[in-house]
């Protein structure tokens, strides 16, 4: 039998030319049998038959072309950038609404001080993953995205898809004021808190039994120390510089603000984002007013 390299080669499946099944019944022994030729043409198959099976007298009894195996199932069509886009940011609109300085302050009252921060630092994660998706589709969309849908009725999805996306900016923006301006309207708010009907009062800052001085941890009593921290101004590098109201044992209080190495390097806090500098300047808002507050307790 001379079965040759070129039936080894039949069978290589980097072979890019049709296949074809071929089957045959010899009629040396009557059996039947099968094989899988590689080749350009029917001609050359049965040639490569002949060669495959030797000399031997055959009849063939169906031959057939495979159908190609890789388009066999057509891949997904990519979905269009607006529906990625739209996909991607579902729900993040609604996150924003009802968001004012009042909505803060509400917050404040019936949930503490850090609530107005709780709500708001989310939907700066939120906006952050909004521009991203944002810029995705601004890099990703072409002409042809946008004639494709021109031809679509208006409530057809893709052309809603094609809407939400092309308009994206305006809603991230107007979701983006809403943060600042409710942050702004609470930051800067003098009244304090809003009147809810029924909700706890704001407690007024108590003095612990053995202090001499609200607000003290009590780490330092073994020190014969008071130590209330009023605020921490956050550097980079994970420094900070704590201020502190401090009541020693016999002596009069004072107030300190404080960095263990004050000329490392490290004693610098970069802002590069509107989330850092709000951040950061609350951090110094409340210290400002924490050392107001603490002054009270200092000589005249
Ligand atoms: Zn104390």
């Amino acid at each position: 039998m001379r079965t040759t390299a070129r039936i080894d080669h039949c069978t290589d499946s980097r072979d890019a030319r049709p296949a074809f099944g071929i089957t045959y019944r010899r009629y040396v022994d009557t059996s039947s049998s099968h094989v899988r030729i590689q080749a350009d043409n029917i001609d050359h198959a049965m040639q490569a038959l002949t060669e495959y099976i030797g000399n031997t007298q055959y009849a063939v009894t169906s031959i057939r072309q495979e159908v190609p195996q890789v388009p066999a199932v057509a891949p997904a069509a990519e979905p269009a950038p607006a529906e990625v886009y739209v996909k991607a940011t579902a729900g993040y609109a609604a996150r924003f609404e009802g968001l004012t300085g009042d909505s803060l302050r509400a917050l404040e009252t019936i949930h503490g001080s850090e609530a107005p921060t709780d709500r708001i630092t989310p939907l700066l994660d939120t906006l952050a993953a909004w521009k991203q998706h944002l810029d995705r589709f601004e890099a990703t969309v072409t002409d042809a995205d946008e004639k494709t849908v021109e031809g679509l009725p208006e409530d057809d999805p893709r052309r809603v898809a094609w809407r939400a996306a092309s308009t994206g900016m305006d809603a991230f923006l107007k979701a983006q004021a809403a943060v600042h301006g409710a942050y702004v309207d609470w930051s800067f708010d003098l009244t304090g808190t809003v009147e809810i009907n029924d909700g706890p009062l704001p407690t007024a800052p108590v003095i612990a039994d053995g202090c001499r001085i609200p607000g003290c941890d009590q780490h330092w009593h073994s020190d014969g120390l008071c130590v209330a921290q009023l605020g921490e101004l956050p550097f980079d590098e994970g420094s900070s510089v704590p201020i502190e109201l401090t009541s020693p044992e016999d002596e009069a209080p004072y107030i300190v603000a404080y960095a263990f190495d004050p000329v490392a390097l490290n004693m610098r806090r970069q802002m590069n984002t509107q989330a850092d500098a709000v951040a950061f300047a609350k951090a110094l808002r409340d210290a400002a007013d924490a050392v107001d507050e603490a002054a009270a307790h200092l000589a005249a």
